[in-house]
């Protein structure tokens, strides 16, 4: 029995994670829930799996929670909440799914104290991935990415050397914009960067495939995790999305994993390996599919995955500068207070104005990320006015 406890349960991973472990209840028991304000969704969680701990974004939020209980677990709130949710002694597999930089603290947490990661949280890779994977190796506990290409990458790589690696080829579904020109990117709505067409995901990394910085962010995930100069890894968009991604060996080869668009796969995979079980999916109709088709990037259209580039590059504090302003210009979006093409400008001009700084300390990471926010409103400020 593998005892997981899950941050950001509320969320599409999260919600996906516990559907698995519900499908596997002879694998898995749930110990920990960590959510943000969802409480109704996180009540009913925490009735079908009863963790022993679960954690909500507020005190207020977690009073709520108590009196609406009759037999409660442990309830705590905020970033400390979802750290003991993190760290819980009975915890074996921590699934790390928050949402962005909030994400980061929990993660290390839990690699410290000892616990293999699930990882669908890519923000705390790019924001502190010299500190977590050391860490990890120090703790010798094992990092299982559950974001799909990720996924398809370690599952590339099992049975291989990794000097015999020539490169990474990450794809990319292209997004909702994939044909749109430049000048009707310019004005294309809310609704539109919210319809990706292969991936049901929460809102932020629905915008981020829109803008291609989802890709960026994983070239910094997969450099990181797998230990990879960003030389050695490429994108190919693949509209189809049936490949996840895929490795090319010195000799030629190319070896890739195929699967239906399904989180629940890589999340079982992450939560089950080496082994792998009957999920109870359909299977991948590659008749009905016909073709799998290949295309290079609009670096020019969407400069994200080149702002990406750059900053790992320049490394040190300059990831969590690029997630921190990202994050802030992907926000302002959303409530409607930005065009879409100006997602990357903001990015773009926080980073010319960063002056990069070590990043030994997760603290040194933590002001970069909080320099770069507060750079990003007076940005996103001057652009309202
Ligand atoms: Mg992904």
């Amino acid at each position: 029995m593998k005892r997981l406890s899950v941050l950001g349960s509320t969320g599409s991973i999260g919600v996906n994670t516990l559907g698995v472990a519900e499908q596997f209840k002879d694998r898995f028991q749930i110990v920990g829930l960590g959510a943000g304000a969802n409480v109704d969704l996180l009540t009913k969680q925490i009735v079908q799996f009863r963790p022993r701990i679960v954690s909500v974004l507020t005190a207020d939020l977690a009073d709520q929670l108590r009196k609406q209980m009759t037999d409660p677990p442990e309830i705590y709130h905020g970033i400390e909440g979802l750290i003991r949710v993190a760290t819980i002694e009975d915890a074996d597999v921590v699934v790390s799914a928050l949402v962005g930089a909030v994400g980061m603290i929990p993660t290390l947490s839990a690699v410290k104290a000892g616990k293999d990661i699930a990882l669908a949280n890519k923000e705390s890779l790019v924001m502190a991935g010299k500190i977590i994977m050391e860490e990890a190796r120090r703790q010798g506990i094992q990092i299982l990415p559950i974001d799909s290409e990720h996924s398809a990458i370690f599952q590339s790589m099992v049975g291989h050397q990794k000097r015999d690696v020539r490169r990474i080829i990450l794809t990319a579904s292209g997004g909702p914009f994939l044909n749109v020109p430049q000048e009707r990117l310019q004005t294309v709505t809310l609704q539109e960067a919210l319809k990706h067409p292969r991936w049901e995901m929460g809102k932020k990394i629905t915008i981020d495939s829109a803008t291609l910085m989802n890709k960026g962010l994983e070239i910094i995930e997969a450099h990181w995790l797998f230990d990879m100069p960003v030389e050695k890894i490429d994108v190919h968009i693949h509209p189809q999305s049936i490949i996840h991604s895929m490795v090319e060996y010195v000799d030629g080869s190319i070896v890739a994993q195929m699967g239906l668009v399904d989180m629940r796969m890589p999340i079982a995979y992450a939560l089950t390996y080496p082994d792998r079980v009957h999920l109870g999916l359909p299977p991948l109709d590659l008749f009905r599919i016909g073709e799998l088709t290949f295309y290079p990037p609009d670096r020019k259209r969407f400069p994200a995955l080149d702002l990406a580039i750059q900053a790992i590059t320049l490394g040190e504090t300059m990831p969590a500068v690029l997630n921190g302003a990202n994050e802030m210009a992907v926000y302002a979006y959303l409530e409607g207070n930005l065009r879409f093409t100006q997602i990357p400008e903001v990015v773009k001009a926080v980073m010319e104005k960063h002056r990069i700084g070590v990043a030994q300390t997760i603290e040194d990471i933590l002001r970069a990320d909080q320099w770069a926010r507060e750079k990003a409103k007076e940005i996103l400020r001057k652009l309202a006015s």
